[in-house]
């Protein structure tokens, strides 16, 4: 695969931190970022697209595209399946992009072993209630389901330390300041240490 050691951005956090929202607002920010669209065997929720918001898959073709090699890392979050596509990643790397993966932490780990100066950073809602809250709102989750990921996000919190920077996205303005900063910091960072 290409060069990925200055342009791979990872961005996690629980269901209903923001990270999303926060993402979409960077990309909208600055044409050097782009997002990595992921695989996903879970069904598209009200208004996705395929090949926009995720590739959907059958659990079948997901588990062809395991054996073939095609993904950069993959993951099982809840009963579903998510994996970054090395295609759709090295597509916006060639094309001179800052590439960011929205991804859990599982996936998270996997890339930064197998990129170590990948920039990780973790979004963190402002309390648990809080969580609990913005994910009922959204009304796209059935209530077994926002238990189920309330439980992953317990765990996900847990593994927060394991980034290179933690955001409270309280605010979403002054989260998505400190998120911009962040990444731009990184890159000043790494295009000097190529430099020297
Ligand atoms: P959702 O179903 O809410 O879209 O996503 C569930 C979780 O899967 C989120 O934490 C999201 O960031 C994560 N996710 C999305 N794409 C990928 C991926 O390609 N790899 C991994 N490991 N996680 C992903």
């Amino acid at each position: 695969m290409s060069d990925l050691s200055s342009g791979l951005i990872i961005v996690s956090g629980p269901s209903g931190a923001g990270k999303d929202t926060i993402v979409g607002k960077l990309i909208e920010l600055d044409s050097d970022f782009s997002l990595s669209v992921s695989a996903t065997t879970r069904a598209p929720r009200g208004g996705e697209k395929d090949g926009v918001d995720y590739y959907f898959y059958t659990e079948d073709e997901f588990a062809q595209k395991i054996r073939n090699g095609e993904f950069v890392e993959y993951a099982k979050y809840g009963s579903k399946y998510y994996g970054t596509l090395k295609s759709d990643v090295k597509r916006r790397i060639d094309s001179g992009k800052t590439v960011i993966l929205v991804i859990e932490v599982h996936g998270a780990e996997n890339v930064k072993r197998l990129y170590p100066s990948a920039l990780s950073v973790f979004i963190m809602p402002p309390s648990e209630a809080v969580l609990e809250q913005r994910l009922r709102r959204r009304c796209t989750d059935s209530d077994s389901e926002i238990a189920r990921r309330m439980d992953i996000a317990k765990n996900e919190i847990k593994q927060s330390e394991n980034y290179d920077y933690t955001v409270v996205n309280d605010e979403l303005e002054k989260a998505v300041g400190d998120v911009y900063e962040i990444i731009k910091n990184h890159k000043c960072k790494t295009n000097v240490n190529k430099i020297g």
